[in-house]
């Protein structure tokens, strides 16, 4: 048992979570994060100590940015040795994009960050913000033999836990927004709390938190349609200082076999752009090889992105684009887990 109740730092960066409607325009504003406690008195009968910190000027997550992953990112790191457990308060449009980056920016993480958020307002009569919020501080608190449970970085929503570099938003109305539909769930909110442990990322062991702050943003996104043409892939492929690509093709990775296709990724590989290979299927994997309309991708020097998700695969590309390793060392890193983001 942990003797001393776990303290927890609850982190406020924006959302709708924090935000109350106001009576008479029926808007949306955020309200002051430090009177928090008025509005959930219920944290207060946790086993754990709840402190704040907000964001001076909480945002919408539509604008976050990695200046704002680099925020929080300091926020944990001058908090890391005095609290046991982190909660992230953030809107959910891009809360898998924020949390897939702090999983590779913190290394050796060794106590739980989870982000949550809510589809309605804290203040609202059917909001789904206080069972998130109440949930998140739980796990963030849970300790065996003095130890944390959780020791990687994770989103709870709408009772349940992922790995937050294994989620995507999926739904805009429901209170079910995310899946992780590669990766099983590391706890259910029920009855009771039930843990998957053997899902759970093993701590590191002894090893100092590294905190990874330079993210490379000189990259683009493509998804892949029929009737792509050659001028809007040749255009993006010349973007000046362009250095990598996410290619979100079909099914288990496949792409057409047209000339000019093949000839450009080829050429932007010679050119020192690093082309990843994702699948826009929510579930699956990418299998490069498998059919004849991914041979020849294997064959140019594509990277596989296997079963990560659109979200882990940008921030990974930003997080490995900024240590400016070759292209061997960039393509093992690459394909390998970092922090569970793949299979
Ligand atoms: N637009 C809001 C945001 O992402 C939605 C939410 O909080 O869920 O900040």
């Amino acid at each position: 048992m942990y003797k001393i109740k776990p303290n927890i730092l609850l982190i406020y960066t924006g959302g709708t979570i924090g935000m109350v409607r106001d009576p008479e325009t029926g808007s949306l504003r955020v309200f002051d994060f430090k009177n928090l406690l008025d509005k959930i008195p219920e944290l207060q009968q946790l086993e754990c100590h709840v402190k704040t910190f907000s964001f001076k000027e909480p945002i919408d997550s539509s604008n976050m940015n990695p200046n704002y992953w680099v925020q929080i990112a300091d926020i944990i790191e001058s908090h890391y040795s005095t609290f046991d457990g982190f909660v992230v308060l953030h809107g959910s449009d891009t809360m898998s994009y924020t949390s897939s980056a702090l999983s590779f920016m913190l290394e050796n993480l060794a106590k739980p960050v989870i982000f949550t958020g809510s589809q309605l307002p804290i203040g609202d009569l059917r909001t789904d913000a206080k069972e998130n919020l109440i949930t998140a501080v739980e796990l963030a608190s849970l300790h065996t033999d003095g130890k944390p449970v959780i020791t990687e970085v994770c989103l709870y929503f709408e009772y349940k836990l992922y790995r937050a570099n294994r989620t995507t938003k999926i739904n805009a109305e429901n209170f079910e927004a995310f899946a992780s539909s590669n990766y099983p769930e590391l706890a259910e909110s029920g009855v009771h709390l039930k843990i998957n442990y053997q899902y759970l990322l093993k701590a590191p062991v002894n090893l100092p938190l590294k905190v990874h702050k330079t993210l490379d943003t000189n990259i683009a996104l493509i998804k892949l349609f029929p009737g792509i043409t050659e001028t809007f892939l040749k255009t993006i492929l010349n973007t000046p200082h362009i250095k990598g690509v996410i290619l979100e093709t079909f099914g288990a990775g496949n792409c057409m076999t047209e000339r000019w296709f093949i000839d450009l990724l080829k050429e932007a590989i010679l050119k020192g752009i690093y082309i990843i290979n994702i699948t826009q299927c929510i579930a699956g994997s990418v299998n490069m090889g498998q059919y004849e309309t991914s041979s020849q991708l294997k064959e140019i020097g594509v990277i596989s992105g296997r079963d990560m998700t659109t979200e882990s695969a940008i921030c990974k590309l930003m997080h490995i684009l900024s240590e400016g390793i070759s292209y061997k060392e960039f393509k093992t890193k690459y394909e390998m887990s970092l922090h569970g983001e793949l299979s």
